[in-house]
């Protein structure tokens, strides 16, 4: 094994003079005085010294101390029993972790992550004799609510022949479950699992398919007007307590995607803490059963070590890749992604690298685009289509979307749903504003009458604004109007209540009958004349609209609110 000594350390980055060639990536291991076996990373080589990121806290390292490197890439194990795991940044389950280390983790503490001793049953699909590549499939497994796929390994690159397989049988992840044959004669034993570097792509896909279809959130605002397609990228930037965790909730719950993949990088401990105890209790829409069990958390707190925080989006984004090879749809949500990039910042520092702007690296915006790039639809050899949608928080200090990570952010991803202060403190959720947000994909609903909603809306935030000046008198009849349609607009179809029952989550054809009758109320004469009267008729409406929406789709108590909205309207119908 290749040996290096510890020369230098500085935080988390500890120096090492080299007795062999390294990788950058690389995989090593620094043993201390006390026999303790710290994972690091190689990120810099210079001669025969190498820089590595420490992946745990540095205390207890000292000059001359031992690393053996690994001759690995730092690396995801990938196969059964990821779903409803609760990971760190390399891929520790925490809860075990908890377990076996008290709450906080002990240094030098690595745990299997996939478990060992757990059965799963396996249906053989190779045969005996077929030629088989990476990523062909040799059986599969339940798990969760779908079959897993047991795939010959992505790194193995030759092409092989099937020389046996195991029968339909329960076995150990570790068990042998088939033997193929390479082009040299060479056998080699397939398990259920494999390793795969978390910063290299999973590129065993057909072609990449262009972000066309939607995918579904459930949300108005987002699938009628700032829609986001199903391989494309989204960013959720907002001030403090402006709502971008409980968005990201309720869209991993009510999301059209087979798994969701949510990593909470750094934030701080408790609101992490908060998602772990709330996630396991939410229940999936589609089966009644917990929401974990197509879920994979990847957890990291700002107490964690930074090294860790900085490879955790890297591991969600290699787990996204390994569903999404299996014709999976697969949605990494990011929450936040400006931890991340302060995670890169502080370790640049210590690399002591050329700042960028407010200190960050110079390479900030590539490593952002690096990680959105991620996403993607792919055809893939059997025909089907897999995806990964990736959506991130930025959470820039002050709200201020002007600092490098946003702007960085912006110029990569595909819809922008920018959360304000002032739409979360008026209590309008979510609160998404919806002037300065924008979508690249095409929504669910007509886009011509989408956009003149949209505009319509736009305008009454002005005539609004206008009016603070002059006051209502000021404000002539017509532009009135305008303010009460786009504010009975915004009240009753941009804001949202995730916390009712029905309303949390509306279906596209629900969407579609709603939209198309507002949108005919807005293009409609109205017989309104005198401004108090229209405001009075405008709140009646309202309430109206508001009970609607939080009762059951196509129930008779639905269709007979329906019918009192429609004979109101008819009623100032020119
Ligand atoms: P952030 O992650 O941006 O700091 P949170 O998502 O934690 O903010 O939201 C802060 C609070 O705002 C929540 O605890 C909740 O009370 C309220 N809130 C956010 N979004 C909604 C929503 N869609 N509906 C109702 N209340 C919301
Ligand atoms: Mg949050």
């Amino acid at each position: 094994m290749n040996q290096g000594k510890v020369v230098g350390i500085n935080g988390n980055m500890v120096t090492v003079a080299l007795e062999g060639k390294v990788i950058m990536n690389e995989v090593g291991y620094i043993i201390t005085d006390e026999g303790k076996r710290l994972k690091s990373e190689v990120i810099r080589v210079m001669g025969d010294e190498a820089q590595l990121q420490v992946f745990e806290i540095t205390k207890g390292i000292s000059v001359g101390d031992a690393c053996e490197f690994s001759g690995e890439l730092l690396a995801v194990e990938l196969g059964p029993g990821l779903l409803g795991q609760v990971y760190d940044g390399l891929q520790n389950p925490l809860p075990e972790l908890a377990e076996e280390a008290g709450y906080f983790l002990e240094r030098g503490i690595y745990i299997d992550p996939l478990p060992k001793d757990r059965r799963w049953d396996f249906t053989p699909v190779a045969k005996e004799g077929d030629k088989v590549e990476k990523a062909d499939l040799i059986g599969t497994v339940p798990e969760g609510p779908f079959k897993h796929s047991v795939m010959v390994p992505f790194n193995m690159l030759d092409s092989y022949t099937v020389k046996s397989v195991k029968p339909a049988g329960s076995y150990l992840i570790t068990d042998p479950i088939a033997v193929i044959t390479d082009s040299k004669g060479n056998d080699f034993d397939l398990t259920m699992s494999f390793n795969w570097p978390v910063k290299r792509a999973i590129d065993c896909y057909q072609e990449r398919l262009k972000p066309t279809e939607p995918m579904l959130t459930k949300t108005r605002i987002i699938d009628t007007f700032l829609p986001v397609a199903k391989g494309g990228t989204f960013c959720i930037p907002g001030p403090f307590g402006a709502g971008k965790t409980v968005l990201q909730q309720t869209t991993s719950k009510y999301a059209e995607v087979d798994v969701v993949i949510v990593a909470a990088c750094g934030e701080r401990a408790g609101e992490v803490v908060e998602t772990l105890k709330e996630f396991p209790e939410l229940t999936d829409p589609k089966t009644g059963k917990s929401l974990m069990e197509r879920t994979i958390i990847i957890c990291n707190t700002s107490s964690m070590p930074v090294a860790s925080r900085e490879a955790s989006v890297y591991t969600a984004v290699t787990l996204a890749e390994y569903y999404r090879q299996m014709g999976l749809d697969v949605l990494l949500l990011a929450d936040s992604t400006s931890r991340w990039a302060q995670a890169m910042r502080e370790m640049s520092g210590r690399l002591e690298e050329i700042p960028g702007e407010e200190a960050f690296p110079a390479y900030l915006e590539s490593s952002i685009a690096g990680f959105y790039e991620r996403a993607g639809i792919v055809s893939l050899k059997d025909g089907n289509t897999g995806s990964v949608t990736i959506g991130g928080t930025v959470s820039p200090a002050g709200g201020n979307f002007e600092e490098p990570v946003t702007q960085a952010t912006l110029k990569v991803v595909g819809a922008f749903l920018g959360l304000s202060r002032e739409r979360s403190d008026a209590r309008k959720y979510p609160a998404i504003q919806p002037v300065d947000s924008w979508s690249k994909y095409k929504g669910i609903l007509d886009e011509d009458k989408t956009v003149e909603a949209y505009n319509l809306l736009k305008r009454g935030y002005e005539v609004e604004a206008m009016m603070k000046v002059v006051g209502e008198e000021g404000t002539s009849l017509d532009d009135y109007m305008i303010y009460l349609e786009g504010d009975f607009l915004d009240a009753v179809y941009f804001q949202q209540n995730s916390f009712d029952a029905v309303d949390a989550a509306v279906s596209p054809e629900r969407q579609e009958h709603t939209f198309n009758k507002i949108y005919d109320l807005l293009k409609s004469e109205l017989t309104l004349t005198e401004k108090g009267a229209a405001r009075t008729w405008f709140n009646q409406l309202r309430q109206k609209f508001l009970d609607w929406n939080s009762t059951e789709w196509e129930t008779e108590a639905c269709k007979k609110l329906e019918a009192d909205i429609d004979a109101q309207i008819a009623g100032i119908k020119a």
